[in-house]
């Protein structure tokens, strides 16, 4: 089983491309579950066509420890599972903590083992590694392949830059790897160009480039990833590459972050700080 963890600034899409990149693998046949890692619980809404009805922190706060899986683990589209794991109370403990909480709930009720057959775990993970908390499902060796959801626009390169040098970290003990960057598009001047030179210099690829199209809201409006929504538009493909290239990839490195300096540097070459 891959354990996929999806990572990027505040916004920038995570929870939108993880639901369609996994209806695309659902397509293809693989069975996967989503364990959402947001105190937010949006991280698997479409999927569901709708919002789940109770976190895991939720239930383990109303029913006790004498939880099942089905309890927390809803079937969704094309076979797929959904998780929530929910957070703390606003201002109360850590959200990282909450998310270790219910994954080792998830395992200790047998929702990785074998006869479950699962191909993929994805975690939708909130924000950047800035607070620790959030870098725990790769500390603790959660999430072992990573990808970073990001644009053209400076602060979300900033941020992929970031999360590099927490992966960076965790990378010299323990399995987690960088897969790649998924740009999801702001049409930002040379965007892909850009992109792809950045990857270049953390030592990754950018393994997809995800036009920036309406449909991805109109589909979200009606409660359901794009593929569902409308199999047959041209977002739908694109899903479904991203899908493949993900199901296909084989480049699994420990990122070289860049000094701040090389990064505005990266940005006034492609045009966009001299604009
Ligand atoms: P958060 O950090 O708050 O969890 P996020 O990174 O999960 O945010 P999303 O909630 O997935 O971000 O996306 C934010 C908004 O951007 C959504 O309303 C979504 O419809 C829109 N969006 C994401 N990707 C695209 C795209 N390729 N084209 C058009 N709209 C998009
Ligand atoms: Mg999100």
């Amino acid at each position: 089983m891959r354990k996929v963890a999806i990572y990027g600034k505040g916004g920038i899409g995570k929870s939108t491309t993880t639901q369609n990149t996994v209806a695309g693998l659902a397509e293809m046949g693989r069975k996967v579950m989503v364990v959402g890692c947001d105190p937010k619980a949006d991280s698997t809404r479409l999927l569901l066509g709708g919002l789940a009805q109770k976190s895991v922190l939720d239930t383990l706060r109303e029913e006790g420890e004498d939880v099942e899986l089905d309890d927390i683990r809803k079937p969704s589209f094309g076979g797929s599972w959904s998780v929530e794991s929910g957070g703390p109370e606003p201002g109360v403990g850590c959200a990282g903590r909450g998310i270790i909480t219910s994954i080792n709930m998830l395992e200790a009720l047998g929702a990785y083992d074998e006869r479950e057959g699962l191909d993929y775990a994805f975690y939708d993970v909130l924000g950047d590694v800035v607070c620790g908390g959030f870098a725990m499902p790769i500390r603790d060796g959660k999430a072992e392949e990573i990808y970073i959801v990001c644009s053209g626009e400076m602060m979300a390169m900033y941020a992929a830059n970031n999360i590099c040098k927490g992966i960076m970290k965790y990378a010299q003990s323990g399995s987690v790897r960088l897969g790649g960057l998924i740009c999801n598009s702001r049409n930002v001047d040379n965007e892909r160009e850009m992109i792809i030179e950045l990857a270049k210099r953390l030592g990754t690829q950018m393994i997809y480039f995800v036009p920036r199209h309406n449909d991805v809201q109109r589909a979200e409006i009606n409660r359901k990833t794009v593929i569902e929504w409308q199999p047959d538009c041209s977002q739908a493909d694109e899903y479904r590459g991203l899908a493949k290239a993900i199901d296909d990839n084989k480049m699994f490195v420990v990122p070289k972050p860049l000094a701040i300096e090389e990064l505005e540097q990266l940005l006034l070459d492609y045009g966009l700080l001299a604009a």
